[in-house]
């Protein structure tokens, strides 16, 4: 009798212990966890950072080609995305002006702004802080990092699969780089027009000078006498390449390239683009060839 207590008491206890094993492993494989990220750039940094990890899923806030948010409102139904979201992925640096909305009305919500760590350049005037950090690679490589660390620690069961997709994301965005860097060495210095403030962090890194500004908000045309200033400023300075963008009418760009007989080309600040992870690379990647087709001219 006695023999056969004791094996079915241990049993029991083994069993107890077994299916609370797998049941408190059935909860953390389940655990789902969305990601909702403010834009395009966001979007494409935190798809690649979590890649793999399981029950993360990552959606854009607002539709795929609204570009730079700037004064950009949130509709309902960009809301109704963040109803189940437990984290936000923002820029910062003043590009989300809807930011405040969101932590007053979902304050369960973690937010994870990325632009920590990164120099600001003022804008000018009285603009603040010009926020368009991830088109400068060095700066989309720290914005990367820092989603990393943040969703590691937020996520911490998964914190080494974190880590590893940020690691190769930062090698391509490295290398990247480096091609962007030796290839664009022999224009440094070099002036460009561009069409919207988003390029000054590209300047800096590849050693370019924006000497005018086409339009300062997107989506604001510019007026007949910034027209005519920037006209001027060209005939002064001679040709300088002109810069559109892919996301806005090209309407004062086509205009100042009559007048001065200067060529538009187009650069992408990568706002808007594929859903696909190497969307920001290519974007680049094609910025690339247009410069170097530009400045060989
Ligand atoms: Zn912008």
């Amino acid at each position: 009798m006695f023999r056969c207590r004791v094996p079915a008491f241990i049993l029991s206890i083994f069993f107890m212990v077994c299916s609370f094993v797998s049941v408190s492993n059935a909860a953390s494989e389940t655990k789902e966890i969305k990601i909702v990220a403010s834009f395009y750039p966001m979007y494409i940094m935190a798809k690649n950072v979590v890649k793999d990890v399981p029950g993360v899923s990552v959606q854009n806030l607002t539709p795929p080609l609204t570009g730079c948010l700037h004064d950009y409102t949130v509709t309902t139904n960009d809301m109704k995305k963040l109803a189940d979201a437990q984290v936000f992925v923002a820029n910062g640096a003043g590009m989300e002006s809807f930011l405040d909305k969101i932590i007053a009305g979902h304050p369960n919500i973690k937010i994870i702004q990325l632009a920590g760590g990164i120099p600001l350049i003022k804008g000018e005037g009285n603009e603040g802080d010009n926020p368009h950090l991830w088109v400068s690679i060095s700066n989309a490589i720290i914005q990367v990092k820092n989603l990393g660390k943040a969703m590691g620690e937020f996520d911490s069961s998964h914190k080494e699969l974190y880590a590893k997709n940020t690691a190769n994301y930062v090698a391509k965005l490295e290398a990247l780089r480096q091609k962007m860097h030796s290839e664009l060495a022999p224009y440094k210095g070099r002036s460009i027009i561009t069409f919207h403030e988003a390029f000054p962090y590209f300047a800096q890194e590849f050693g370019f000078n924006i000497a005018a500004v086409v339009e300062r908000e997107p989506g604001s045309e510019p007026s007949a006498k910034e027209l005519a200033e920037t006209i001027d400023l060209i005939k002064k300075n001679g040709i300088l390449p002109l810069f559109s963008e892919p996301q806005y009418p090209a309407a004062a760009a086509q205009t100042i390239a009559e007048e001065t007989g200067a060529k538009v080309y187009v650069l992408d600040p990568a706002v808007t683009g594929p859903d696909d992870y190497d969307a920001y690379i290519n974007i680049m990647e094609n910025n690339l060839k247009v410069l170097k087709q530009v400045f060989q001219n």
